[in-house]
Parts: structure tokens; sequence; C-alpha cells
């Protein structure tokens, strides 16, 4: 039996069968979509994630790693196969304060870094809107983004150096924590690749100092469309803001209501939160700057955040606007896509007219600065038509991205959600390619099956010979 194989390398409390306990892992953050694993395991150690492995791929046995499992796009889910879970990997394995370099295990939560390396003046800079939960393995499986990614980048742009564990059990390592890895990127390929290639079992990832100075302002317009050309505006002027985020009434309304309640106006159209940091030298004229053109883009008004207090209350209003929502209906659809910038004020009048022509409530909170919009709806699944009508409203929005020269995720994957998407964007030809490559770390296909790239996509995918969870 599989399950006692298991339990022999990570102790049977660590191996769930019940579908009761599995029940917790049938879905992700994206509630639309549910999966049931056949059993879950949760290994405590390194030699334990790998010895598991191991053992599944002599067992040819398909599994899904998952972090925390607040991914967006239905990416760790089991479906009728093993969940590897690896949110007891938590070890800040070492902290290279000189150089700048932490060394983690997997399952360490984003934010729990940035707390521990703060005393030494640093702090780990991708920061999604989830990151008091989210792990930095799944931030690494998503190449997750977040407010502050507009100034600072990516996830790929902060990992210097991965251990992977292959889905044959093999161990290799991409990048070099102190140096440039010589031939192909095979960090930057598994980056993003959605728990397809193998399992993160260590990773490296670089750390920044804490700004001097920050200041954070909160503008607020009449009209969404006038927020939007702002933001064009002040891009335009040659300051990076280190964040320009976006929001909308419905969601402004959605968070004043909650216990998030930031101070926003709920009587506004849209406001925007922009951050600028770095030395105190020259940060108020950037702030100058950035009112002048909110000002001359019809802002009401314009306020920055006098005390630390007052900067975490308005981000903590942001952060937790997804979970603000949950509060108005019982289901979520939290949508990810990306138009150029410039065509912001454009793609928000078409959300907002797909929106009325399908009765749905779509809320608008997104990062603004990078043209990453998060067109979300609150539903309820139990009225007649609705999650219809929510999911031809999506449909409409994802395309109305592509055709203004957009594409279909900034930060969230692709997982299930998007995978009808896929062939909108990538002709066969490319979608064979991204087979093959998945296929040179994954040739039995066996890490997170049937997700990022439409099975029909791979020309040679059902040559292989049948796994399943024995
Ligand atoms: C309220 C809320 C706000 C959010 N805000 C943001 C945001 O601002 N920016 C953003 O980018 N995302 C955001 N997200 C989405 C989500 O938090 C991120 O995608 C995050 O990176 C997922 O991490 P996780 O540990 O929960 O991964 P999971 O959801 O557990 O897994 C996600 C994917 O990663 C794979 N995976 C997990 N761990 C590993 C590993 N060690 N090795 C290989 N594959 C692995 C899984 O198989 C799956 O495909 C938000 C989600 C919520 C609920």
């Amino acid at each position: 039996m599989l399950a006692s194989r298991l339990s022999s390398i990570v102790g049977s409390r660590w191996v769930k069968e019940r579908s009761a306990e599995l029940l917790a892992f049938d879905t992700d953050a994206l509630p639309g979509y549910r999966a049931h694993p056949k059993l879950a395991v949760f290994p405590g150690t390194r030699e334990e994630l790998i010895a598991v492995v191991r053992l599944l791929a002599t067992e040819r046995v398909t599994f899904v790693p998952r972090g925390a499992g607040t991914g967006l796009s239905g990416g760790a889910l089991a479906d009728g196969t093993v969940l590897l879970g690896l949110n007891r990997l938590t070890t800040i394995i070492n902290v290279d304060g000189p150089n700048r370099v932490a060394h983690v295990e997997p399952g360490v939560v984003n934010a729990r870094l940035s707390r521990a390396v703060a005393p030494l003046g640093l702090h780990y800079a991708p920061d999604p809107s989830s990151q008091t939960v989210c792990t930095i393995g799944g931030n690494v499986a998503e190449n997750a983004g977040g407010p502050h990614c507009l100034k600072y980048g990516v996830t790929l742009n902060h990992v210097v150096a991965l251990e992977v564990v292959l889905p044959n059990g093999e161990v290799r390592r991409f990048g070099d924590p102190y140096g440039e890895a010589d031939g192909y990127d095979l960090l930057g390929l598994f980056v993003g690749s959605e728990g397809c290639f193998g399992v993160a079992t260590d990773i490296w990832v670089r750390l920044v100092p804490i700004p001097q100075t920050v200041r954070t302002l909160l503008a607020d317009f009449d009209s969404v469309h006038d927020a939007a050309s702002a933001v064009t505006s002040i891009v335009a002027t040659g300051i990076i803001p280190a964040a320009l985020e976006m929001m909308d009434n419905a969601t402004i309304r959605a968070i004043e209501a909650s216990i998030y309640a930031a101070g926003y106006p709920v009587d506004a159209a849209a406001i925007l939160l922009c951050e600028v940091d770095g030395l105190e030298q020259g940060l108020q004229e950037d702030v100058d700057t950035i009112t002048q053109c909110c000002r001359a883009h019809g802002a009401r008004d314009v306020r920055v955040a006098a005390t630390d207090e007052q900067r975490m209350k308005l981000w903590q209003g942001r952060k937790k606007a997804f979970g603000a929502m949950g509060r108005i209906a019982p289901a979520l659809v939290v949508q990810d896509a990306v138009v150029p910038r410039t065509k912001l004020p454009a793609i928000l009048d078409i959300i907002a007219g797909i929106g009325a022509r399908h009765r749905v409530n779509v809320c608008n909170v997104f990062h603004a600065g990078d043209g990453n919009l998060h067109p979300n709806i609150p539903y309820d699944p139990n009225e007649p038509g609705a999650s219809e009508r929510v999911h031809a409203a999506m449909t409409e929005i994802m395309q109305a991205c592509i055709d203004a020269g957009g594409t279909i995720t900034g930060e969230h994957g692709v997982g299930l959600d998007k995978l009808d998407y896929m062939p909108k964007l990538f002709d066969d030809d490319s979608l064979a390619m991204m087979c093959a490559v998945r296929e040179s770390f994954d040739p039995e296909r066996r890490a997170n099956p049937g997700k990022v790239v439409p099975v029909k996509s791979c020309r040679e995918w059902h040559r292989g010979t049948p796994v399943s969870t024995g």
C-alpha cells in the first residue's frame, strides 16, 4: 500500500487518507474548482521530501505540490492523486546579511522572511497581498508579484538559486547563490513552472535594504477613467513609484464595510494608492510631481500618510481587499490579466460595459503601474443563472484584454483556470514547444498533470504509460 510506504518515510500522522481530512485540500483560493486528492503526504524535512518524491517515482504515481493553497488559478488541486504538502518545511536555514542572501525551505511564509531579516535592515521585496499566508515555494512556482513589484521586480528577479527534486527523484541545483551560473537559465525556466517541473526543496533569495524613507499618497477621483489616465501620466514623468495601485468604488465600499476599513472615501469612483521610497533627499519632489499629475487628471484630493500607522492602515485596506469582498457574497472570482498601461482607461470602460450587460458586480483592485488588472466578481452561486453570467462576463473580459494587446495572467499563473485561454495566445507550435520543455523535466508527466498547457496541445501526450496513484 502506498500510504503505508509513505508513512514509513514521514510518520503515519503526516499521511492523510480519510476523505474528511482531505476535504480541506479540495480547493485553493479560487473556489470555482474542486478536486479531491486520493491522499496527502506532508514531509517534515528535505530528506523526507526527496524520499517521498523518489517513492512516487518508483511507483509511477502522479502528484501535486502544494504550499499554502492561496493560489488563484486552481494550480494546487490534486484530482484523485497525491497531494504533496510542503507547509511543514518552514526553516529559514541561513541569512547571509553582508551578502544579502537568505536560504530558506519552500514552506517559509513570505512575510515571515521579511520579519526575520528586519533587524538587519533588510527585507524580501516581492510582497503578494497574500504575503502573511503564502509560501516562498508557492511564490517561486507562480512567479508571484505584488504591489511593490513595480519598482523591485517580481519573484524571478529575487531568486538566485534553487535546489529542485525532479519528478524522477533526482536532485538538481539551478542558479548560484553568489554568482552567475553559466549555460541556459534553468532557474528562470523553473520559476513560474507551477509545480509541473518538479518541487523546489531549497530556495536562495536576494534581500534588499529597507528603504530609508517612504511616502504613501492617497488620491481620489470622481471617475475611473481619470484615475487610470493619472497612472499613465505619473509613469510618464520618469518616476518609478515603489507601488501604484488602483481601487474602484465597489472595492472601496467592500473594504470600508469590513474590519479592514482604511479611511478610503466611499463616494470616490476610484482611488490611487501611490508609494515612493528611497533617500530622503529628492523624495518630496516626487511627491509633488505625483500630486500635480493626479490633480491635472481631476483628483479631488491628494493626501500623504503622516505616520507609519496611517501608512500601514492604507496598505492593510488594499492588501485585504479580496478578504473584504468575501463578506459581500458567498463566492468570489478573482481574475488576473494584463494590458499595456496606456490602455487602462479604455479597458476599464470596456469592463464596466461587460459587467453591466451581464448584470454582475465587477470590482477592480489592481497593480495599475504594471497594467496588471484584477477584475473580481463577488456572486452567489446558488442564485439561478449567476455562475453562468459570471463565467460569460469573465470570458469577455479576458478576450477584451487579449484584444487590447495584453495577456491572461500577470502573476496568478495559468493553473486550471486559464487553460482555455492558452490557445488564444499561443499557436500550436508554441504550445507543443512548452510541452517539450515540460517533458524534459518530467518525461512521464507525473508532476501537477493537466495544468498550464492544455493536454490536447501535447502531441505526444497519450503516448506514455498511463499513471495512477497505484
Ligand atoms: C487574498 C489573496 C491575495 C493574493 N495576492 C497576490 C498578489 O498580490 N500577487 C500574486 O502574485 N499572487 C497573489 N495571490 C495568489 C497566491 O497567493 C500566489 O500565487 C502565491 O504565490 C501562492 O503561494 P502558495 O504557497 O499558496 O501556493 P499554492 O497555492 O499552494 O500553490 C500554487 C502553485 O505552486 C505550486 N507549488 C507550491 N509550492 C511548490 C514548490 N515548493 N515547488 C514546486 N511547486 C510548488 C503548486 O503545485 C501550485 O501549482 C493572492 C491570493 C490571495 C488569496
